[in-house]
């Protein structure tokens, strides 16, 4: 089945409920999207001749158009290739040549920065630019049938956000993506047909894959004016909209709630928060639910196996008379319905509760490999289980807590420390705002630990000793940093993760004299 059906069974049983606003202004019904998109599937197929399984890319940054150029382009039996917004023009024509993609759909204030680009690469492909002549032909041509694909037929080439290396184009099919639907209802939220989901995060990632639960239900997609992640926007939503639904990262999550926190703004318009992608250290999301309430939902997931490997549920994050609550929310959770979840040593075999190791997980969410690298298929995909490259444990009752990505740990003296432990300790520290935690090559201990710290506002009289003392009180002494980097900001991706890379370069370069030492 082609996954573009949620959208036309939608449109067929409530055509006249609202399916698109821009802020809290209405735009389309269900029925005028969904003819929209199989008009823009229309022109795709009969206009411009492309045939069922070619790529189209999407590099628009959140607006009112997106939607429907990603429903359209699955209508039509096509490949979409979203590309965040926030990468460079050269980057998203990397990716448009990679995917070999026929078409790009570009927002205007883009499209002038990437046709040069796209033409220097040797790329003769056209662009789809929302407001332009050729745009108004495509969404008023000749409708078509949403296109029959099999479960295994590609639907999204979704490129891997590059922490390290080259992005990989991760090829996910039909039953992928209606996969990691199902689990939506089961693991993360039910939802309900008054919900509106809201897109602050970029609908090139996560908050994209999520419209799909929302979109079968027939809920309303609210795309913030701004395009993005404003909180006192969001709350004014909250107000204006109800029942808001998000998909954030940690760090807009710590924003909100600080907002929130700031304002004494009234929660109850957000109906539920689901948070993942990154880290949450259990201190912020204690704040967050003694801020906001039960509201939170976390998942764990990769662009493998796209938002479904774990959930840790409302219920069990506001469970406080849980005699293991303190644990449970820092884990992320038990595997998804549809995911089978296993701890294992290098040799693949199964570890014993509480011990650590890489995350494996099989099931019919997970990639079929990598668009055209069969080496780093076989090298992720092994007897039908996708190596994660995190660390982590599962205890008994099958909640899994991860450590670190693999080549993050730190083995000083030949002892294991993940980064993430040290990271845990130091963001509890009132005065700690951020805090990222790597290895430095070191001549007596192997590594040693070496912490990145970004202080709030007001608290920049705290220094080294105060931070050692904090730790000296709380983790063993040889986990403890032996360097403190005091910056104004962590580096991050476009979708917010901490580059850990961009941090060893730091010390190296700062090693090798090129620019003054920073620490304190
Ligand atoms: P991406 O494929 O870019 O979405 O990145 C996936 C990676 O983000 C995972 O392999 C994890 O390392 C990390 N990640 C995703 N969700 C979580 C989470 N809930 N907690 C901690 N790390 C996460």
């Amino acid at each position: 089945m082609n996954l573009a059906h949620i959208l036309a069974r939608s449109a067929r049983t409530f055509p006249e409920r609202p399916a698109l606003l821009v802020g809290d202004r209405q735009l389309h019904t269900y029925a005028a999207l969904a003819a929209r998109s199989a008009r823009l599937a229309g022109y795709l197929r009969q206009n411009l001749g492309l045939e069922a399984g070619e790529r189209v890319a999407i590099y628009m940054s959140n607006c009112a158009e997106y939607l429907e150029c990603l429903y359209g382009i699955l209508w039509a039996g096509l490949v979409v290739v979203p590309i965040n917004a926030k990468l460079h023009p050269r980057e998203a024509a990397w990716i448009v040549g990679n995917a070999g993609a026929r078409l790009v759909c570009v927002s205007a204030d883009l499209a002038g920065e990437l046709a040069p680009v796209l033409h220097d690469e040797g790329g003769v492909v056209p662009l789809l630019v929302p407001g332009d002549g050729h745009y108004l032909r495509a969404v008023t041509a000749l409708a078509i049938p949403v296109q029959e694909r099999t479960p295994d037929a590609l639907a999204w080439l979704f490129y891997t956000s590059g922490t390290t290396g080259q992005p990989k184009g991760v090829m996910l099919s039909h039953r992928n993506l209606q996969t990691m639907t199902a689990c939506f209802f089961t693991d993360v939220d039910p939802v309900a047909r008054d919900d509106a989901a809201v897109y602050a995060a970029p609908l090139s990632h996560g908050a994209g894959l999520y419209s799909f639960p929302y979109m079968l239900r027939g809920c309303r997609h609210v795309i913030p004016e701004s395009g993005g992640f404003e909180p006192d926007e969001l709350i004014a939503l909250s107000r204006s909209v109800g029942r808001l639904c998000l998909f954030a990262a940690p760090t807009m999550v710590r924003r909100l709630v600080d907002r929130v926190q700031r304002s004494g703004a009234d929660p109850s318009g957000f109906q539920t928060i689901v948070y993942g992608g990154g880290p949450m250290y259990a201190d912020d999301i204690r704040i967050a639910l003694h801020a906001m309430g039960p509201r939170f939902v976390q998942i764990y997931g990769q662009g493998e196996s796209p938002m479904t490997i774990t959930a840790l549920s409302r219920e069990v994050l506001a469970n406080r008379a849980d005699p293991d609550w303190a644990s449970r929310v820092a884990s992320v959770g038990v595997a998804q319905a549809l995911a089978e979840v296993r701890i294992v040593d290098v040799e693949g075999r199964s570890l014993a509760s509480d011990e650590v190791g890489e995350v494996v997980v099989r099931g019919d969410a997970v990639m079929s490999g990598y668009w055209r690298n069969p080496a780093a298929s076989a090298a992720t995909l092994r007897d039908g289980w996708l190596w994660t490259g995190d660390m982590g444990s599962m205890d008994s009752h099958g909640f899994v807590t991860l450590k670190d990505r693999s080549k993050d740990l730190i083995i000083s003296g030949g002892s294991n420390i993940y980064p993430r432990e040290v990271e845990e300790v130091l963001i509890a520290h009132p005065a700690v705002r951020e805090v990222s935690v790597i290895g430095r090559r070191d001549e007596d201990w192997g590594e040693s630990v070496v912490a990145f710290v970004v202080l709030e506002e007001g608290s920049r009289g705290v220094g080294a000793d105060e931070l050692d003392r904090h730790c000296l009180d709380r983790m063993a002494r040889f986990k403890r940093p032996k360097e403190y980097r005091f910056v104004d900001a962590l580096p991050k991706n476009n979708y917010g993760k901490v580059l850990k890379t961009s941090l060893r370069r730091l010390l190296l370069e700062a090693q090798a004299g090129c620019i003054p030492d920073q620490a304190k």
